[in-house]
């Protein structure tokens, strides 16, 4: 609030006191919830611009709290990274997106977007790919997505993690790729397979300037084999501008609104009927 005049400090509003409890308390809540199976895998299709035929779908994790509803991962990923319970809300994630995925026909692909704080765990790769083998879904099928800006920290470590990632057939996307700062570095040493370029872009698409970047990131994704994703697409002009740029995926609200796991399954058939 502005209550605040010339000259007056207001360092303890109400809701700035409001907000601070109410972490706390999701704080609280969170342990409880990864063990009573409240986070749960939301699924959001990924097309291919050209044919319209389905690619796969991303994860999205939704927290179904018991007296707040639904909480966004935007509220409920940054304290679990803060209190130290994002591996142990990862893997519960993964390993319920992967028991759904395994229903999927077997050419759909699943992303899953991962923390950048997990590239300091060593044993990331094998705790992925024993969560893989215990659910049965291929490394092959298995997309791994990294926001681009929060990608710091030990260089080397993401390296030897990611490295191991790959050789095992799992398949590494920069996500939200040019809204970073060092992403041509990271393209180049981390050895991505895939990238997606953000929504910001996307959205302004019919500005000169965005549709030179995505032309840019096209080109340059052409030279690195890099498989091109744009997010964010909610309406048929954004589809076509894309397309007429080569741009092979898409996924936004115009393909579909992420979904429970019923949904996912229903589109995938759907799609496959088609
Ligand atoms: P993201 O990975 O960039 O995911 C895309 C976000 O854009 C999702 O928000 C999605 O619902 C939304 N979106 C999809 N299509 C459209 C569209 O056409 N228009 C608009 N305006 N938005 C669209 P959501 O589900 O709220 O997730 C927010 C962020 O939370 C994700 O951004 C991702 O960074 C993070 N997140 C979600 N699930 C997980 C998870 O399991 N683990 C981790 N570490 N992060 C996650
Ligand atoms: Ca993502
Ligand atoms: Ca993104
Ligand atoms: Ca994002």
């Amino acid at each position: 609030s502005m209550r605040s005049g010339p000259g007056k400090f207001a360092f303890f509003e109400p809701e700035m006191d409001a907000a601070m409890n109410d972490r706390a308390a999701l704080e609280i809540d969170m342990r409880a919830g990864i063990q009573r199976g409240e986070f749960i895998p939301y699924f959001q299709p990924i097309v291919s611009l050209r044919s319209g035929k389905l690619h796969g779908f991303e994860c999205l994790a939704r927290w179904r709290h018991p007296t707040r509803g639904f909480v966004s991962p935007d509220v409920f990923i940054p304290i679990a990274e803060d209190v130290g319970l994002i591996q142990d809300l990862s893997y519960a994630i993964l390993s319920a997106a992967c028991r759904e995925a395994r229903e999927w026909p077997a050419e759909l692909t699943l992303s899953v977007n991962i923390s950048p704080l997990q590239l300091t765990d060593s044993w990331l790769p094998e705790r992925i790919l024993r969560t893989l083998c215990e659910t049965g879904f291929p490394a092959q099928r298995l997309i791994v997505e990294i926001t681009e800006s929060r990608l710091v920290g030990d260089f080397e470590a993401a390296r030897a993690i990611l490295t191991s990632l790959r050789n095992a057939g799992v398949q590494i996307a920069l996500d939200d790729f040019g809204t970073g700062y060092s992403g041509l570095k990271h393209l180049r040493e981390l050895q991505f397979n895939r990238v997606k370029i953000d929504r910001s872009f996307v959205e302004n698409i019919e500005t000169q300037e965005n549709r030179a970047i995505i032309a840019s990131i096209l080109r340059l994704s052409e030279g690195l084999k890099l498989t091109v994703t744009a997010e964010g697409v909610e309406d048929a002009r954004q589809a076509a501008a894309l397309e007429a740029l080569g741009c092979p995926l898409a996924q936004g609200y115009l393909f579909g609104r992420p979904g429970d796991a019923r949904s996912a399954l229903e589109h995938a058939r759907a799609a496959l009927a088609r």
